[in-house]
């Protein structure tokens, strides 16, 4: 058994959710779990809704936003069902009914909670059409609600897999599916509380629920479908000279996505690398290409590997009684970010200062250095880049540094990192 997942751009046309079942008919007879995301932008354009309904309170743009998600998707099943689509378009009002009840009242409850039961409405839509599809042309599916499978806490948007439980659920909704039928498709991203109410899993994060399947189901390999051949070792968007490269291990790649890299979501590693399971990154518009494999073994002579993480932003903090950085500063620090949910990506700290290098995201920085003025003076600097260079050499540092003003540079022998402007 094995596990694929087709991301939103792989599935952004009818012409490539065709491409969807000419992928699958080179696995035939095969057992496949299919993970998908919502199609193209889709998510962008619920985020949109729901910001509409809570932070703009306007229903009745939040309805019409709706509307155009809706009409895009019964465009393509009609472009791509016949027999079928009568079914389909029972199958979306159900779907679509659930947002709208939703639409029609009044926010009491968090944004966050709203965000996920109206976004995870992509992820539903584009697996209920791609399943009809497959089954009219011919590729036999069943298709699952992965809310009735993955059981997560309620950390809406960013909901924590509750592992034990999903287990359970794979044994009693997935495996005896299998049986009767080779292929299931259900969708990446979401998931569901104990109290049946939507969660997201973080942007991005099909990638995670591929992996949690895998694991989950011992499967014996799991494929991302992408439109690159295969991971480069650097964006060749910034890189014209970007190589491809064929053999990666776990450590690599976490450190890798973690740092900015469009690779994979970083949380993906983990589920893989405790059953030392195979990730394959292979092209969606030629499967015959061997893509990447991604594995637990040592790889050898790896190029340099080159991520920059734009909109950084670089908090210092200096004690304002000049006690030192010890342990109960930092443990405030680190509680402080827990709490808002922060993610530092570069931390240095020497005798009475600190510095915190973290994503530019405006409202969570305010917050923290509101709460941390009581301790320390604060100074807050933007528009700063992360360049992190795996296996770098000398030159290359020079190359990618020079005439760049740098703030931080840590180094050590396999990673350097310069936060720079
Ligand atoms: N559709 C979600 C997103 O765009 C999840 C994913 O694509 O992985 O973030
Ligand atoms: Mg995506």
């Amino acid at each position: 058994m094995q596990v694929f997942k087709f991301g939103g751009a792989s599935v952004s046309t009818v012409a490539n959710i065709r491409n969807v079942g000419n992928i699958l008919d080179q696995f035939r007879g095969e057992k496949i779990l299919i993970v998908i995301s919502a199609m193209g932008k889709t998510t962008n354009a619920l985020e949109a809704v729901v910001n509409a309904f809570y932070n703009d309170r306007d229903q009745e743009k939040a309805l019409q936003l709706f509307a155009e998600i809706k009409q895009q998707h019964i465009q393509s099943a009609t472009e791509l069902l016949q027999e079928q689509l009568p079914v389909l378009l029972e199958h979306f009002k159900t779907l679509f009914t659930e947002t709208e009840w939703l639409l029609h009242d009044k926010p009491v409850r968090e944004y966050d909670y709203y965000y996920d039961q109206v976004v995870c409405q992509g992820e539903l839509l584009s697996t209920a059409l791609i399943s009809a599809y497959l089954n009219e042309s011919g590729r036999k599916n069943e298709w699952l609600d992965a809310r009735d499978i993955m059981r997560t806490d309620s950390n809406f948007r960013d909901a924590a897999v509750d592992f034990a439980q999903t287990g359970k659920n794979i044994q009693t909704a997935v495996i005896p599916v299998f049986k009767h039928v080779d292929l299931i498709i259900t969708q990446g991203f979401i998931g569901c509380t104990d109290e049946n109410e939507s969660t997201t899993l973080g942007r991005e994060g099909s990638d995670y629920t591929a992996a949690v399947f895998t694991h989950l189901l011992d499967a014996e390999k799991v494929s991302i479908w992408k439109d690159v051949k295969g991971v480069m070792n650097a964006d060749p968007k910034l890189f014209p000279d970007a190589q491809y490269i064929s053999e990666l291990n776990y450590d690599e790649v976490i450190e890798m996505a973690y740092y900015g890299a469009q690779v994979i979501h970083p949380k993906t590693i983990k589920p893989l690398q405790n059953k030392s399971i195979p990730l394959y990154v292979k092209c969606f518009a030629d499967a015959t290409l061997p893509g990447t494999v991604i594995h637990n073994a040592p790889v050898k002579n790896l190029p340099p590997i080159i991520v920059v993480k734009q909109n950084q932003a670089l908090i210092e903090l200096h004690t304002k009684d000049f006690s030192f950085i010890g342990e109960q500063p930092m443990s405030d620090l680190y509680e402080m970010m827990a709490k808002l949910k922060i993610k530092p990506n570069l931390i240095q700290t020497h005798a009475v200062s600190l510095q915190l290098c973290l994503d530019d995201r405006p409202d969570k920085i305010e917050k923290l250095a509101l709460t941390l003025a009581d301790q320390f003076e604060v100074t807050v600097l933007k528009g700063l880049s992360l360049l992190s260079i795996r296996h770098y050499t000398n030159e290359l540092i020079d190359k990618m540094t020079a005439g760049k003003e740098i703030e931080i540079r840590q180094q050590g022998p396999s990673m350097i990192q310069v936060l720079m402007r």
